[in-house]
């Protein structure tokens, strides 16, 4: 490993003054002078590996901005320092929104849920082979030296929102959640503050695939907020990956139906993870269900419009290939659906079922 500077920032303001005064954009994520660290879970693998190379890392896992809190209307908010293990078991997450807890949970293992922030969540990067692999090319990780994936090993990787520079996936359970819930991320610079629509956050690669978000450098994340919803009891976070447990999804659904007295749907919310470089919501497709009943026949509608423009790669056939993909959201869509209409909560066991039901109104 490179040597680096060590800075552990004592408060917001002194991190964000310890990052470069640089534009948006830097030519490379690689190059950057300077990155914030929370847990360190990912970013100190990918130092390790040589696919990020900050020269200096600034701390920000011990700022006091860990709170996870009711606020005014019947929403929360989540501290960006806020563990991913402690978001997961907070009671009033479990209750106002059990869907982000089961995401979490269906994510890595226990040790690193406890290390893992929310902040550094938001912004893991993609897992796609070639991006680590620092003797192949990669246009993520060196602009301008191709995508060996498109042909090769796409069994992970994307199927909506591709571009001819890129095919990599954002791999966090938790933002597919996150995505659905409408969440709003609160980030500082030394400009100010703002809110982004989570919709907003992550971007699709198009002719910048290095660039994963439209967070400039030296922007902190403080908190995300969720705003009230009526979807704790008709939510559900499906799963689908190569092994039980401790692998990324292959795909993933978060699904939430607010269902009026008679079970007819008055707002739907699908979000697909492992298909795309940011949690995929197609809001016409989640409009195709409202006021209709929630059957199987109306979820397939939804999913279909979702799946509108899916295309496969890798080389054809061979152990890359990742159009199975397209029936596997598919099916995974109306599944979700499905949990989510029957109070199912989540495939993996982390949360038993009757959850939902369990906690006091
Ligand atoms: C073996 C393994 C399996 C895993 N499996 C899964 C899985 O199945 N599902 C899943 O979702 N995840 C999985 N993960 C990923 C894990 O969830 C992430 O590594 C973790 O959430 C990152 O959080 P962190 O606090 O450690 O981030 P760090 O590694 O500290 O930082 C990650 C990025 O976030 C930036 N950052 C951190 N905090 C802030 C902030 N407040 N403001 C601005 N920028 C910030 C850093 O600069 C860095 O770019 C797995 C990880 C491992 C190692």
């Amino acid at each position: 490993m490179r040597g680096f500077d060590y800075l552990p920032a004592r408060d917001a303001e002194e991190a964000i003054a310890a990052m470069p005064q640089s534009p948006l954009h830097h030519p490379s994520e690689r190059t950057l002078p300077a990155k914030f660290i929370a847990g360190g879970t990912n970013l100190i693998d990918l130092m390790k590996e040589s696919v990020m190379r900050p020269r200096r890392v600034v701390d920000v896992g011990r700022l006091p901005l860990a709170g996870i809190e009711a606020i005014e209307g019947g929403g929360m908010r989540l501290g960006a320092t806020a563990r991913n293990a402690a978001t997961a078991k907070h009671p009033l997450v479990l209750e106002r929104y059990p869907m982000l807890a089961a995401a979490i949970l269906a994510g890595a293992s226990p040790q690193i849920r406890n290390m893992a922030t929310n902040g550094g969540n938001l912004l893991q990067r993609t897992r796609c082979h070639y991006f680590y692999d620092v003797a192949v090319p990669c246009n993520k990780r060196e602009p301008g030296t191709g995508c060996p994936a498109r042909d090769g090993l796409a069994r992970q990787l994307a199927i909506l929102g591709t571009s001819d520079h890129c095919i990599a996936t954002h791999p966090s359970d938790m933002c597919v959640a996150l995505a659905a819930l409408e969440a709003v991320v609160h980030v500082r610079s030394p400009v100010g503050e703002r809110d982004i629509a989570f919709a907003d956050l992550h971007r699709l690669p198009g002719g910048e695939p290095d660039r994963d978000t439209t967070l400039a450098c030296d922007e902190l994340i403080m908190h995300i907020e969720l705003p009230a919803q009526d979807f704790a009891r008709h939510s559900a976070y499906l799963k689908l990956r190569d092994r039980a447990s401790y692998a990324f999804a292959l795909v993933s659904v978060a699904a939430a139906l607010d269902l009026d007295e008679a079970g007819r749907i008055r707002t739907a919310r699908i979000a697909v993870g492992g298909v795309a470089h940011k949690p995929w919501r197609d809001p016409a497709a989640e409009s195709l269900l409202a006021g209709r009943e929630a059957t199987a026949q109306a979820f397939g509608e939804a999913a279909q419009r979702l799946l509108q423009g899916a295309r496969g790669h890798g080389a054809p056939g061979g152990p890359g290939d990742n159009r199975f993909k397209i029936e596997l959201a598919r099916r995974a869509i109306v599944r979700a659906l499905e949990m989510a209409r029957d109070g199912e909560l989540t495939q993996t066991g982390e949360l038993g079922a009757g959850h939902v039901q369990d906690i006091e109104p």
